[in-house]
Order: structure tokens, then C-alpha cells, then sequence
């Protein structure tokens, strides 16, 4: 497969207020062969700044769009990527290393994000309330309103649709973005807000229309540059997706930033998980070992919601286990770029080596390594079986395909190790009993619980975030469009 799509190193630009702008580089090397393929400018303090005020300044412009238009733009977006889908996918692959296969999964998600943006839209309308007072002589309305100027910052893992899971909802409900991508795949993201900044519809009531400049701003650069953007007061909101490490650090500095009306700026955090997954004995054996190898090692296990602890009932334990590590040894690892490829390789050296810290840690410590383990570049598909409490597997997350089991001796038991951690992003049940699985979901603590498929469950148009430590607010269809809204509440007298 050709995958040369950026030519010979080339020098990618920042947005800022519409104009491309470069600046010294980061290099951005391919997990495939570890080559230099980009280089993306470094924001400066002042690149913040400006990618800031342009945003800010393209604020009222944007409050003025018409919500049709907005939804002609979103639709519009949602072709163009279609259209760019061959482009997006090699993109992704050769920046973040995942199977050419999922890249144009991760891309289809990235078309239906916009239309399901757009589509939320419609259902963003405040209304008419009847008031409880007397006399009768009020109208009462509820209206959503954008917050002004978000920051979005985004991780390495869907370097496409992780940004467009944020960008879209925040301009569709009024908003101007300033967005960071990660450091180690900022490319497909730099493509998208390409797409968007390009995008005109037109409108046969009225004409034709672009987005306001400076709608969309794109800066380049890693942690240093995150932290500006969270700090700088211009900035009204910030929507951080990445590790539970750096939201908390973004969640303790919140507090000491204000924005330019010294109101506290809103956050909205989609942090990492560690899930878990339930299999009672009465189970479908074959369907919940399918689901276990899916969840864990698909995406090479670098999904926030990858399945991370299996928990199995005492009486099948064993027969689950060999299971397991047959599906595991089945998955093939190699160039992504392979179709029959499953697993790809590891982003960098030092995510590498915090995944063998986490295998190494869990056999000091009891665990046994069934299968899997290193291979060059690559974490072959890893089961751990006889995980304790004190492993960082089972407390930390690993985001590598890796996953550690134990069994459990009753459903008191298998509700303990699901929720001991501090994390609680998504979990899944097995069991044919439905009010097992009733009473397991109530108590399970996840913003995502599946009952009886893989619990590494993503729909663009469905509520999606953590619980404890996993994140704060909700994405997913009209979820993520109130995010980005604040109500104001207008009432009339008519006497
Ligand atoms: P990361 O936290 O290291 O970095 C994410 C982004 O934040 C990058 O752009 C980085 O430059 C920036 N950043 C880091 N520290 C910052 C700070 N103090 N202030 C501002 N910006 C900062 O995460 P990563 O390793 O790129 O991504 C993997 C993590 O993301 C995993 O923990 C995964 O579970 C999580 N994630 C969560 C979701 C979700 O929806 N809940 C989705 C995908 C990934």
C-alpha cells in the first residue's frame, strides 16, 4: 500500500485566524519504521496568544451564524471526510501505527460524528415555560447559548476522531475553538481543521457562507503548549481528553485560573479507564472469550476503554483461561499497513517500556504471563492470569493489549474488584440471569456498563464519560451540545 501521502517531510503549519503558520518543529517520527515523516511548529507563547484573541474575536461572528447554516456546515464536513476517507486513514496509520483496517473504522466514526452533531442540533432548542405564579403575566423562555471560546486538547490514540468527537458539538452550539492536538499524532488533526477551515456551504435562502475566520484555530506543541492554552483567561472552557495524570494536574490548576469576566472556566474531562470485565459461570462461554480478546487487544489495547481486568467465576476460570490465550495466540501483529495485520505497534519507546513495567510488575508480584509479551515494536496480545489488588494493572491503566484475570468467588466478590479503582470509564457482564446482571450494572461504578457484549463500546450519538477519576460531563450526541452551552433564562412580563 502507497502510503506517501505527506510527500518528503514537509513542514506542516499551524492555523491561526485562518492564515497558516509555521514555526520551529516538533518531529513527528512513524511507530511503523520510527522515520521522521512531518515536522509541526512549536507554538510559542505568543502563537497561544494569538490563536486566543483570533478565536475570541471570531466569538460574535459565530453567535450570529444561523443554526441551519451551522448544520449545512457540519453535514458538509461529514461528506468531506467520506471524501477524504482514503487520506484520513493512511494518516492516522502512519502517525499513531494502528492496522490500516481500524484507521478506516476510526475515520467512518469521524463522518457519522458530524452528522450526528448536526443532527443534535435540531434538538437544542430551549422553549416555552409556563410560569407558577400569578398573576399570568410572564412568558418564560429557556435559550442555549455558546460559552465563547473553548480549548480543546486531545491524545495520541484516535488522533482523528478524538479531536472531531469535541470540535463538532462545540461549533455546533455556537462556539470558537482554539484545539492541541497531541505531540506524537498531530497530523490527522491538523487535516481535519484543513477540512473545516475550507468548508462553504451554500444556502439557498442565505448564500453562500464560510465559517467566521479564526473559528477554528489549530496549535502545535505538547504539554508546555496544553498548559497555556488551559491558563490563558481569553480561554472560556477547556475540553481536555487524555490521561487521568494530566487531567487531575489540569483539574488542580483550573481552580487558580479565571477567565477575562472572572467567571471560573468550565471544564469538561474525558480521562482514562481500567475495565473491568464480569463473567459469571452461566455465561456464553465462546461470546464473552470473543468479546474479552476483542476489548483487550483491539486498537493494540490503546482505547480508553480497552478491557484491562477480567474477573471469572471460580467454576469456569480455568476453561475461560485457555480460551483466552487460544484467541490471543490467534491475532497476528506486524505492519499495520498489512490488512490481515491485528495488532500494530507501540507509539513510542516510553509507552513501551511502561507497558513491560506493568507486565514485569504483575509477575513479581504472582501473576503468571500466559502468552504474549514482547516482540521488537510490538506487545504481542498479553494475558496475565491470577492478578491481584496490588498490581499496577489492576489500579493503573496499561493502554497496551494486555489483560490480567483472576477469578471470583460470587457476585459480592466480582462487584469489589470491579470498582476498587479510582477509575470508572466503562465494564461489561456476562451472565444469561438478567437480574444478576440487572443488579451487577446498578452497582457496577462506570459510565458505560454492557451487558453480554464487549464492554469496549462506542456510539457517537450515545452518552459517553466517566465516572470517579474517568472524567467529568458527558459527550455523545445532544450530551456534548449542552457541554458546550450554557441556558440563560428569559423571562417577559406582558401586563
Ligand atoms: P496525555 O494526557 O499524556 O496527553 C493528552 C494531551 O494533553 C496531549 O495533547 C498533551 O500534549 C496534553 N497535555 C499533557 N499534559 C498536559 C497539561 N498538564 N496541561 C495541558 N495539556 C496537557 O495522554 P496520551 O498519552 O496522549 O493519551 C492517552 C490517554 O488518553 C489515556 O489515558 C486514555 O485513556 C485517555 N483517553 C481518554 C478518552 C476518553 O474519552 N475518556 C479517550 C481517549 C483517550
Amino acid at each position: 500500500m502507497d502510503i506517501n501521502i505527506l510527500g518528503d517531510k514537509p513542514d506542516m503549519k499551524m492555523i491561526i485566524n485562518g492564515k497558516k503558520i509555521g514555526g520551529e518543529g516538533i518531529v513527528v517520527h512513524s511507530p511503523i519504521d520510527g522515520r521522521e515523516i512531518a515536522t509541526v511548529p512549536r507554538a510559542t507563547e505568543k502563537d497561544v496568544e494569538s490563536a486566543v484573541k483570533s478565536a475570541e474575536k471570531a466569538s460574535l461572528k459565530m453567535k450570529e451564524l444561523a443554526s441551519v447554516i451551522k448544520q449545512e456546515m457540519l453535514l458538509k464536513i461529514s461528506e468531506k471526510i467520506e471524501e477524504n476517507a482514503d487520506k484520513l486513514a493512511k494518516a492516522i496509520t502512519l502517525e499513531q501505527g494502528k492496522p490500516i483496517k481500524e484507521a478506516y473504522i476510526e475515520a467512518g466514526y469521524v463522518s457519522k460524528i458530524f452528522k450526528v452533531a448536526a443532527h443534535a442540533l435540531s434538538e437544542l432548542n430551549g422553549g416555552y415555560i409556563e410560569s407558577m405564579l400569578e398573576p399570568e403575566n410572564k412568558y418564560i423562555l429557556e435559550r442555549y447559548e455558546p460559552y465563547g471560546v473553548i480549548g480543546i486538547i486531545t491524545p495520541f490514540n484516535f488522533p482523528l476522531l478524538l479531536p472531531a468527537n469535541s470540535i463538532a458539538p462545540a461549533l455546533g452550539a455556537g462556539n470558537t475553538i482554539v484545539f492541541k492536538p497531541s505531540e506524537l499524532a498531530p497530523i490527522s488533526g491538523l487535516f481535519l481543521s484543513e477540512i473545516i477551515n475550507d468548508i462553504t456551504v451554500s444556502d439557498p435562502f442565505l448564500g453562500e457562507k464560510k465559517l467566521p475566520k479564526g473559528a477554528l484555530n489549530v496549535i502545535t506543541g505538547d504539554s508546555k503548549t496544553g498548559e497555556l492554552l488551559v491558563k490563558n483567561k481569553d480561554v472560556d472552557m477547556v475540553c481536555f481528553t487524555g490521561s487521568m495524570m494530566s487531567g487531575k494536574k489540569i483539574y488542580e490548576s483550573i481552580g487558580s485560573t479565571v477567565n477575562k469576566s472572572c467567571s471560573p472556566k468550565r471544564l469538561l474531562l474525558e480521562l482514562g479507564g481500567n475495565a473491568p470485565v464480569i463473567v459469571f459461570e452461566d455465561a456464553d462461554l465462546k461470546k464473552a472469550v470473543e468479546c474479552v480478546a476483542y476489548g483487550g487487544f483491539s486498537y493494540c489495547g490503546e482505547v480508553c476503554i480497552s478491557t484491562q481486568r477480567v474477573y471469572v467465576e471460580e467454576s469456569i476460570y480455568e476453561e475461560f483461561l485457555d480460551n483466552l490465550v487460544k484467541a490471543a495466540n490467534e491475532m497476528k501483529h506486524g505492519n499495520p499497513l498489512d490488512d490481515d495485520t491485528d495488532i500494530g505497534p507501540i507509539i513510542s519507546a516510553e509507552h513501551m517500556n511502561k507497558i513491560i513495567r506493568f507486565i514485569e510488575d504483575a509477575e513479581q508480584k504472582g501473576g503468571n504471563i500466559l502468552c504474549g509479551g514482547r516482540d521488537g515494536i510490538y506487545i504481542k496480545p498479553t494475558v496475565i492470569s491470577d492478578i491481584s489488588q496490588d498490581m499496577l494493572i489492576s489500579n493503573k491503566e496499561i493502554f497496551g493489549p494486555v489483560v490480567g484475570i483472576s477469578a471470583f468467588k460470587n457476585l459480592e466478590d466480582a462487584m469489589n474488584l470491579a470498582n476498587f479503582t479510582q477509575q470508572g470509564l466503562s465494564a461489561a457482564v456476562f451472565t444469561k440471569d438478567m437480574s444478576k446482571a440487572m443488579n451487577a450494572v446498578k452497582r457496577i461504578n462506570a459510565g458505560t456498563v454492557v451487558i453480554n457484549d464487549t464492554n469496549q463500546w462506542f456510539e457517537p450519538h450515545v452518552a459517553f464519560g466517566g465516572y470517579k477519576w474517568s472524567g467529568m460531563g458527558r459527550q455523545g450526541g445532544i450530551h456534548s451540545l449542552k457541554e458546550f452551552s450554557q441556558v440563560k433564562t428569559i423571562v417577559v412580563d406582558h401586563s
